[in-house]
């Protein structure tokens, strides 16, 4: 199998420039940036909360879409060919926060640290929170994180995490409330896990984030699936989820997004019970910093200028840390043309 090809604009390490560059986060978008930059003759290293690279194409996309070995091979040819040294395990954060996969890091460095010992610093940091739905009871024993279970499993699979902190759902009905990737990969898992497993969602198939044709493939694997529904509480018992109360939804005019907006259809309540709930309904952009440090717009996403710097000269930001939830590509896009700037900067000419 091929590994992903990061350094695509070389075959070897060029003359060094004697510039060094810290990437904090090694998903698509800072590998990409730093297979360029390495190919322009300056040294990288790669600083990530995670056991190794790949951020979410190794942790959490399922290896049906991307084989784990294109990304190892792909990371690992950075390692060995172009001299990048990876700092795994190690939380970048000014301030503190506490982030998905944050059990993975046993140490902190400081960004501002980072900028004092580098010439140049690149965060692509994603989205590692969850959005809070805050209806009753969605604190109960049975309501998992989306992302958190998807690291279990996946992490379980990589060898980093044991095999029984990853949930007995065989048998287990599963209820997921979204239809975005983060939605359809859950069920995907949860129904491969031998769980019984149904998707709520507020709008139609036709409006579905994710697209029907990732939905057909979880139909077509048992995966039920409920249109026009929106969660009202979850229901417990002893502390434990029990059920979900859901209210059936109608779509009135298109909101901002373009796409036409549920409206609660009031006295319709129904339950259904469940085992296990997931609420994957969106992610949260994940600067390493809390507090003022640098720019964040109202959705927390790190504010950059047509050159990827951020509010804090030399500091550069790409990926779904500046663009919010996107896709491999479009990330991989963002830290190539965030690099050709860093470049750019590094020599003056910018
Ligand atoms: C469940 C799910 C499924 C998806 N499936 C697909 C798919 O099938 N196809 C597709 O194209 N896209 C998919 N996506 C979207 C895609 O994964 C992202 O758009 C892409 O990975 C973003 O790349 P990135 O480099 O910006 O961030 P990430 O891939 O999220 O990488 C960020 C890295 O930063 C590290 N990090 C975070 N905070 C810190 C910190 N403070 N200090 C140090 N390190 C830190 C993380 O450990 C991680 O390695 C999916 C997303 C999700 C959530």
């Amino acid at each position: 199998m091929k590994g992903m090809k990061f350094s695509f604009l070389c075959k070897k390490k060029p003359q060094p420039t004697g510039k060094r560059v810290a990437i904090v986060g090694a998903g698509p978008a800072g590998l990409t940036a730093a297979g360029y930059l390495v190919c322009k003759g300056h040294n990288v290293d790669i600083y990530d909360k995670m056991p190794e690279p790949g951020g979410l194409m190794l942790f959490v996309i399922p290896e049906f879409r991307i084989p784990v070995e294109r990304v190892r091979l792909g990371a690992k040819e950075l390692e060995e060919e172009f001299e990048v040294t990876y700092y795994p395990r190690t939380k970048v954060m000014e301030g503190e926060r506490l982030d998905e996969g944050d059990e993975f890091y046993e140490r902190v460095v400081g960004l501002d640290e980072l900028r004092e010992n580098y010439d140049a610093v690149l965060i692509a940091t994603g989205i590692w929170n969850v959005r809070r739905i805050g209806i009753p009871g969605d604190d109960l024993e049975g309501i998992l994180s989306p992302l958190e279970l998807l690291f279990w499993i996946k992490g379980h699979e990589l060898g980093y995490v044991p095999g029984e902190k990853v949930p007995d759902l065989k048998g287990k009905k599963v209820g997921i409330i979204g239809a975005g990737l983060t939605a359809v990969d859950t069920a995907f898992e949860c129904s491969r896990l031998g769980a019984d497993v149904e998707i709520f969602y507020r709008r139609t198939i036709r409006e579905a984030p994710a697209g029907a044709y990732e939905i057909n493939i979880l139909r077509n694997r048992g995966v039920k699936w409920f249109e026009l529904v929106t969660p009202k509480r979850v229901i417990g018992e002893n502390g434990r989820v029990k059920a979900i109360e859901l209210l059936r939804t109608r779509l009135g005019k298109p909101d901002e997004t373009g796409r036409r907006r549920p409206i609660p259809i009031e006295g319709s309540e129904f339950q259904v019970p469940v085992d296990y709930l997931v609420f994957a309904i969106g992610m949260v952009s994940t600067p390493p910093v809390n507090g003022e440090y640098l720019a964040t717009d109202n959705r927390g996403r790190i504010v950059v200028d047509g050159r990827h710097m951020t509010s804090v000269e030399g500091i550069f930001a790409a990926g779904d840390v500046v663009n919010g939830p996107t896709k491999v590509g479009r990330a991989i896009k963002d830290g190539l043309y965030a690099a050709v700037s860093i470049d750019e900067w590094l020599r003056g000419e910018l």
